[in-house]
């Protein structure tokens, strides 16, 4: 085990708080916090494939094959939106690109899907596709509804500009390794110890995406993760504004490459690509991409499903000075800091969580 302190505060920390975990759920949080005047303390692995590290980080108003509007999407997005074009400008990098989304209709069955599902659909989110809109070399038989409000984050980049931000504020650390659950945390005089670090806090938080399964203290929650590959491709003389999905999208990356995915495996929580995941995205590709690519790197990773597929948030029901915040499965991008907003407020300023997210309930096995 390693550990490399950014910050090298040390000592006692008052009103302070460790996050286990920095993905997307425990940086979100990480600026909450901060912003509402604790001190935070940050410990992850900084592993390439967690969840977070490895997302292609799209935001979608509508998904899937019966074309769902994403859970509490338009309370969601204006939050995320404005979180990361203040990052963004904190920082001075671009994190966060506004890419409408063209979904091909794959087959008739998602034809008839999209045919009584256009009458009900809100207006501002979806416009038909124009004919031309996509390059001759994309194979669109059925034709294509675009999203207009989609849009691409740079997650690790977002989660680097965080680190130094944040560690160059003084209010926040991040440690640099992963602890063990539950020898590494003792609770004594009113404070948490994490017992390698020789850090003390009030309160810890647990962010630890799927690997939250094994953690003693939040045992009754039913996880569900899912595996997911992307590879990134090499698409020589390929042009587009749009992400583009047909089964799997499409999306421009930087530097004139492209990354496609993603697969979802269920019951498989190994981290590592396989020949399978390739395989399976590459043929959906040449469904529709009839341009020749080359596949350059693939990456894997698990993300945090919980029964219900709605995130999971709050403090524990019985035990003083610990929180959760999980389950964002594979809306990470949209939902965590709207979800970091209300866990920071209730854990600062003792307001409540919503019911149909709040641990306690989802311990019980209530569903959303
Ligand atoms: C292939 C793929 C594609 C995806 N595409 C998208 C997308 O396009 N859009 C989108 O919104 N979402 C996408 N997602 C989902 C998104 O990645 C997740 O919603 C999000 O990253 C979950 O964030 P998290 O912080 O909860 O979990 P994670 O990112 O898994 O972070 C948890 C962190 O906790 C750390 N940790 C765990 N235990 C400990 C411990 N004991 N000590 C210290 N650290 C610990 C882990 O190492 C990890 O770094 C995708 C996921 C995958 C796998």
């Amino acid at each position: 085990m390693f550990w490399i302190a950014s910050w090298a505060g040390g000592g006692t920390l008052q009103r302070s708080t460790a996050i286990i975990g920095g993905g997307l759920a425990g940086t979100s949080l990480a600026w909450r916090l901060h912003r509402l005047g604790e001190s935070v303390t940050v410990i992850d692995p900084v592993e390439p494939n967690s969840s977070s590290r490895v997302a292609a980080g799209l935001i979608t108003p509508v998904a899937g094959q019966r074309f769902v509007v994403s859970w509490r999407y338009d309370e969601a997005w204006p939050i995320a939106e404005a979180h990361y074009r203040e990052v963004e400008s904190l920082s001075g990098s671009m994190l966060l690109v506004d890419r409408p989304m063209t979904r091909l209709i794959e087959n008739e069955r998602e034809a008839g899907f999209w045919a009584i599902k256009r009458e009900s659909l809100p207006r501002h989110l979806w416009r038909e596709l124009e004919p031309g809109e996509l390059p001759d070399t994309i194979h669109a038989p059925l034709g294509g509804v675009v999203l207009p409000a989609a849009a691409r984050l740079d997650v690790a980049g977002y989660l680097d500009a965080t680190r130094q931000l944040l560690a160059a504020s003084g209010g926040c650390r991040f440690l640099t390794g992963r602890i063990r659950l539950p020898e590494d945390l003792r609770y004594s005089g009113g404070m948490w110890h994490v017992k390698p670090l020789g850090v003390q806090v009030t309160r810890v938080v647990f962010c630890q995406g799927f690997e939250a399964r094994g953690n003693p203290w939040f045992d009754g929650l039913s996880f569900n993760p899912s595996k997911g590959e992307i590879l990134d491709i090499e698409v020589p003389g390929l042009v587009a504004s749009h992400t583009i999905h047909r089964g799997v999208w499409l999306v421009p990356a930087t530097n004139g490459a492209w990354r496609a995915g993603s697969t979802y495996t269920w019951h498989d929580t190994s981290a590592f690509p396989t020949e399978s995941g390739c395989a399976e995205i590459v043929e959906r590709l040449e469904r529709f991409l009839k341009m020749p690519f080359q596949v350059t790197k693939q990456s894997a990773g698990i993300r945090p499903n919980i029964h219900g597929f709605t995130p999971v948030i709050g403090s524990h029901p019985t035990v003083d000075g610990l929180a959760f915040f999980n389950g964002l499965g594979s809306k990470g991008s949209l939902l965590a800091p709207m979800m970091s907003d209300q866990l920071a407020r209730h854990l600062v300023l003792g307001e409540p969580v919503s019911r149909d997210v709040d641990v306690r309930f989802r311990m019980r096995g209530e569903r959303s």
